[in-house]
């Protein structure tokens, strides 16, 4: 059974499913609708159709009193579910931390949706709710702008409650209260409102749906999430939920009319854009034109771009103009809405800690940015308005809505630079690539897959190559294509499982216990192939978040690898052989306590690190991944370039602030919503947490997160931490490696020794070995001028006994070869280039002994270089060596590692010269 079924099963029972009290106490009537068969309620008598077929009638007449921008609509709409027993809860992140198959909110209900095993789980934080839920989608980017409606990020007001807790209600209410908003919230009239039965299938849970509409534009959709399974084989859920969202974007359009929603929820930006850059059109043209749009747009299919071309053709005709003036007159508007949208979708993005990149959901939020710029460029405003100033326009406004966006202006504004002007200085190259592909036929042909690989490999947008003539638009399906590409996230990878340990009980943690437990009895419950051992209890921590298991015995067998399948320890075992301890038995264990000791030490640095970057650098700053072990630690953090040094030596020395500081590092277990009502998502730095409970390290307030590591009990006893290496290794991801504690003073010992044996070397002492060191650089340098400046005296006697040297070969070449194991390379070019200058005839061929390989040498004199040139030996001569060569006709070098065939080698030279 598909949507199609279901609906028409649910349609089949109307009183069960969709019949609220509301329609009954308001007279509505049920109809079915002439044009698609849909059922839909309605108190206008005289309706035949759904509200699908239907024009936006509100254009220019608003079917109410009241005018709401973007933010009173919000009030408004807060006030009226304030005032019924809602709890207003503030927006989640529009970085989904929680989930793991998706990089962005995409709906109000996400919110509150969690992963248990396969399984998704609601989890409310109050009962019933409201939240104003920012929302990013980017598979229909071509439209943004353009139609009218369509954005990259929205507001969908998620009202939601579970039906069977506490404060909960079910579909009654739930209309009632939708109703109630639209009437008395907004001041629409009753007779304009239609419902349209429909259902709403979700991963392991679905329902029947009332979606409401005020003259032809859907305003929201209330679904009663009652079943749990699929469609074929389910049950009515314990805790059914009403997941109602509305968009406020368009709760604003209602009650404005406006042409495009566009004009009323990016409240006072479009104007100033359009006084700071001066456009200029026609209002009444604008406004008709934006009408038409907005009203011939087929609203079911949401409107391709080619049938947005299409429209203009026909909407240009009805005017009596020609399809360029109409585009001339609304290109300049498109353009400031599509900015609009694109950058306040950035200003969210980045406030919640995601940067613009090439990997991941980074992906989408770099291809608007850089269509946002393309289309500054286009349009020639890119020296009138900076992107950083739009999300000034945007954060002044919507501060009073979210007041938490003024906290992160300064860090959007950064990163909106610095990715600005990564885009000036690529334009360099992506202009080469443009005319190389104007001179080229290829231009007119370009795929959609061919202008995917142009973004993917130069950055190069569609939107670009519009602004360099290149092609006539942007194909509806390109960025549905990009966005499908880099949607979701892949999910980690596993190791194959162990067979045989489905039944056992959960393993019982010691090392969650105490930490300090090391010995430990306990009873074997399972041995699979004399080699995996799992015991009812244990004190090993196995391998997981990123830290290094234990090692140590299980009665004096060695425990070389611990792992967790579900919720049992598994401890690999080498080397027993007659003593494996059987089933049932009471065994022993030992844990290598200073190995345990030593990867703790790392575990808690990596928090204390990463908060140091974080404040050291900007609120992006996420632990993208860790790993830590013995001997040292890695953190990778997301940072958008290479660290300096000094921005390395800033966070070492905040982190070993905190160290000094001796902060007590506090572990406790909640329950996950109330962890992440209390400490935010910054809890999840190393990914999401499959159980309804979380472990929660905290050191004193500096770093909270959710944990299942081994930890210190107070900072102090890390010691200390020293960066050893700092390396940007992907777009938007930089990697510090550090030693903590007994390995970082193991490494200070040994840099220390370092030292001293350079300074013995220079005879010089380690507090002046800097000094010494720059007086032999110098001395080295002198010696090496010097040494040249002789070179150039006897260059000129050598030369010619070279060519006096030299084998006469029939060929008419004179051939002169050496092996020289004393002097360097610089010595056989100087001489080289002499010796060819004097005997034009000349091949001079230097082999040069180089630490384990060969560096080989060749030049040809003018008349010599006719018959062969210095390039073709070069290759020749070392690919007998082993190695590779090349060069010109009268230069050719080399090298190869070789050593047993210098003298084959020198004999082809003299073969090919003949
Ligand atoms: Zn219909
Ligand atoms: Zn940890």
């Amino acid at each position: 059974m598909g949507k199609k079924e279901l609906a028409a099963l649910f349609s089949s029972n109307p009183d069960r499913y969709y019949k609220v009290s509301l329609f009954d106490k308001m007279g509505f009537t049920r109809k079915k609708c002439n044009r698609c068969e849909k059922f839909f309620w309605t108190l206008d008598i005289a309706r035949d159709f759904c509200p699908d077929h239907e024009n936006y009638g509100f254009i220019g007449k608003p079917p109410t009193n009241k005018r709401l921008d973007y933010v009173n609509a919000w009030k408004e709409t807060e006030k009226f579910f304030r005032a019924n027993d809602h709890k207003i809860v503030r927006r989640y992140p529009v970085v989904c931390r929680w989930r793991e198959d998706l990089y962005f909110t995409i709906a109000s209900i996400v919110d509150f949706q969690r992963v248990i095993g396969n399984q998704v789980v609601f989890e409310l934080p109050a009962n019933p709710l409201v939240v104003p839920q920012m929302c990013l989608r980017f598979n229909d980017i071509e439209n943004v702008g353009l139609s009218g409606r369509h954005y990259t990020g929205f507001c969908m007001i998620g009202q939601t409650c579970n039906a069977d807790a506490p404060g909960g209600y079910w579909k009654d209410k739930c209309i009632d209260l939708d109703f109630g908003m639209l009437t008395k919230g907004l001041g629409i009239r009753a007779e304009d409102i239609t419902f349209v039965e429909d259902v709403w299938m979700g991963a392991g849970a679905f329902g029947y749906s009332l979606e409401y509409f005020v003259r032809g534009l859907e305003l929201g959709n209330a679904v009663f999430t009652e079943f749990e399974g699929n469609e074929n084989d389910y049950r009515v859920m314990p805790n059914k939920i009403i997941d109602m969202g509305a968009g406020l974007e368009r709760f604003s359009w209602i009650t404005m009319g406006t042409p495009t929603s566009y004009d009323c929820c990016f409240g006072p930006v479009v104007g100033k854009l359009v006084d700071m850059t001066g456009t200029d059109t026609d209002q009444e043209v604008l406004t008709r034109y934006f009408e038409s749009v907005s009203l011939k747009l087929d609203n079911k299919t949401g409107g391709s771009s080619s049938s947005i071309r299409d429209l203009k053709l026909l909407i240009a005709k009805e005017m009596n103009i020609s399809e360029e003036q109409l585009s001339a007159f609304v290109a300049p508007y498109e353009a400031i809405y599509t900015i609009s949208d694109h950058i306040r979708t950035l200003v969210f993005a980045i406030s919640d800690g995601a940067l613009p990149s090439n990997v991941g959901g980074g992906y989408n939020l770099r291809v608007i940015l850089r269509r946002a710029l393309s289309i500054l460029e286009r349009l020639g405003w890119k020296n009138t308005i900076r992107v950083e100033d739009i999300a000034e326009l945007h954060i002044d406004y919507l501060r009073q809505m979210y007041p938490e966006l003024e906290d992160h202006r300064q860090d959007v504004k950064t990163i909106l630079q610095l990715e600005a002007s990564r885009y000036s200085s690529s334009r360099e190259r992506m202009n080469s690539v443009a005319m190389s592909l104007k001179s080229s036929k290829k231009a007119k042909e370009l795929t959609v897959d061919d202008l995917i690989r142009l973004y993917e490999s130069d950055g190069i947008t569609p939107d670009f190559l519009m602004e360099q003539g290149i092609v006539q638009n942007v194909p509806s399906t390109f960025y549905t294509k990009l966005a499908e590409l880099h949607t979701s996230q892949v999910s980690s990878q596993s190791s194959k499982p162990i067979a045989g340990l489905e039944d056992l009980p959960p393993t019982k943690l010691l090392y969650y216990q105490d930490e300090s437990i090391h010995h430990f009895h306990a009873k074997v419950l399972k041995v699979v192939e004399g080699k995996y051992i799992v015991l009812d209890q244990t004190a090993f921590y196995p391998r997981g978040g990123g830290q290094e298991p234990d090692t140590g015995e299980i009665e004096g067998v060695k425990v070389v690898e611990v792992t967790k399948q579900a919720d049992v320890v598994v401890h690999k075992i080498e080397g027993g052989g007659g003593r494996i301890p059987a089933e049932e038995q009471t065994v022993h264990g030992t844990v290598n306590g200073r190995r345990r000791d030593l990867i703790t030490k790392h575990h808690t640095a990596t928090h204390v690190l990463n908060s140091a970057s974080r404040n050291a650098l900007g609120s992006w700053v996420w632990q993208n991944s860790a790993f830590k072990e013995e001997t040292y630690g890695r953190l990778d953090i997301t940072h958008h370039s290479t660290l300096t040094r000094e921005e390395v030596k800033k966070i070492e020395r905040m982190a070993n602030w905190v160290i000094r500081e001796n902060h007590p590092v506090i572990i406790k277990t909640y329950d996950r919503g109330d962890a992440e009502q209390q400490f935010s998502f910054r809890i999840y730095q190393g990914g999401i947490v499959p159980t309804s409970n979380v472990r929660i390290v905290n050191i004193n307030g500096w770093d909270i997160e959710a944990c299942g590591g081994t930890h210190v009990k107070s900072t102090g006893e890390i010691g200390l931490v020293k960066i050893v290496k700092s390396e940007r290794i992907q777009d938007g991801v930089v990697r510090l490696e550090f030693v903590a504690g007994e390995a970082a003073v193991s490494y200070m010992q040994q840099l220390d020794s370092q030292l001293a044996s350079i300074a013995q070397a220079l005879g010089s002492s380690r507090e002046k070995v800097v000094e010494s060191f720059d007086k032999a650089m110098q001395d080295a340098e002198a010696t090496k001028k010097k040494l040249r400046a002789m070179l150039r005296v006897v260059s000129v006697p050598i030369a010619k006994s070279i060519s006096e040297q030299a084998k006469k070969l029939d060929s008419g070449i004179h051939l002169y070869t050496t092996y020289d194991e004393e002097l360097d390379d610089d010595y056989h070019i100087a001489i080289g280039e002499k010796a060819i200058e004097l005997d034009k005839h000349l091949v001079y061929l230097a082999l040069v002994s180089k630490g384990q390989g060969i560096r080989v040498i060749v030049f040809a004199g003018e008349a010599a270089c006719k018959k062969v040139k210095a390039s073709a030996i070069a290759k020749q001569v070392s690919s007998k060596l082993g190695g590779s060569g090349g060069g010109d006709n009268r230069f050719g070098q080399g090298g190869g590692k070789s050593k047993d065939r210098i003298r084959e080698a020198l004999l082809l030279a003299e073969e090919v010269a003949r």
